[in-house]
């Protein structure tokens, strides 16, 4: 269906080399973006590549470590400069530090605001100028449960989820005149590499999410190629500054 077409559109996903990102890139480039996926490993970057090249789709890999301001600004330009355009931009790159705040370091917070939310900022900032020469853009951002909910082990990380929804808000107000949509997506429980250590170190995790989540199972990437397709196409070009939570049922149960 046309609305939803991307053919033409380059999309760039930080962290995109697996796991949440990559299921969103999955989507979009069955719908026909060219997929960028940005992160460190490269070897699980070439992986994820030919899983969305076997399945006929045009992806490549760049790396980037998005906690360094010139790395972010090299993708962005680099990818802009080698497709001609920059449509899409996924800010999904993001680790947890589990600690409660009485024991975490100043360092510690330091290292997850960076990578989660400094990061947002830098990329989101470098890729402005590509969308305005392209005459738009979608700019789609990860918070998480946290940007909602407190938890004992995750101050840095509900900080920075938090703040990814207020930055979404203040760009979807400053550039809705130029085109460009900012959205925010608020995962649930997903099973991803990231939540594999969380159901090691937190007791009864895993059991509680399933009695809590109302669809009753953990998420899978592939749960988010529908919203990033929805976010990234003309479909939501009246669709700015919101947050939308994609987990199941988690944050509306009572
Ligand atoms: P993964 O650990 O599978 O993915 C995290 C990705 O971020 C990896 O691709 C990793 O790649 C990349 N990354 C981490 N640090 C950097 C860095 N410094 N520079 C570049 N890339 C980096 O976890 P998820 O897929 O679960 O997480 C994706 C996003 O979804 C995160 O923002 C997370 O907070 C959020 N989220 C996840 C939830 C879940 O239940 N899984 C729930 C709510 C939110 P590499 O190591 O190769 O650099």
């Amino acid at each position: 269906m046309s609305l939803f077409d991307l053919t033409g559109r380059v999309a760039i996903v930080t962290g995109g080399n697996g796991g949440i990102g990559l299921g969103m890139a999955e989507g979009m480039a069955a719908a026909g973006a060219t997929v960028v996926l940005a992160a460190r490993n490269a070897g699980k970057g070439a992986s994820a590549v030919k899983q969305i090249t076997d399945a006929g789709g045009k992806a490549e890999f760049a790396e980037v470590d998005v906690a360094n301001d010139d790395s972010c600004q090299a993708l962005i330009d680099g990818a802009a400069k080698r497709h001609g355009r920059l449509d899409i931009l996924v800010n999904n790159a993001g680790i947890n530090i589990r600690k409660a705040p009485d024991v975490a370091t100043p360092a510690e917070w330091r290292t997850v605001i960076e990578t989660n939310l400094s990061s947002a900022f830098v990329c989101t900032h470098a890729a402005y100028p590509h969308m305005k020469k392209a005459g738009g853009g979608k700019i789609i951002n990860i918070g998480s449960m946290m940007s909602i909910f407190g938890a004992p082990f995750a101050p840095a990380y509900a900080a920075s989820k938090g703040g990814i929804v207020q930055f979404s808000r203040a760009c979807a107000t400053a550039w809705a005149k130029d085109n460009i949509q900012v959205n925010s997506v608020l995962p649930g429980w997903i099973d991803t590499d990231l939540t594999k250590g969380a159901r090691r170190e937190v007791q009864g995790l895993h059991e509680r999410v399933l009695s809590r989540t109302p669809a009753g199972r953990w998420g899978i990437p592939a749960d988010f190629a529908g919203i990033a397709v929805f976010l990234a196409s003309e479909a939501s070009d009246f669709v700015t500054g919101t947050a939308i939570p994609v987990d199941g049922g988690f944050s509306v149960q009572g």
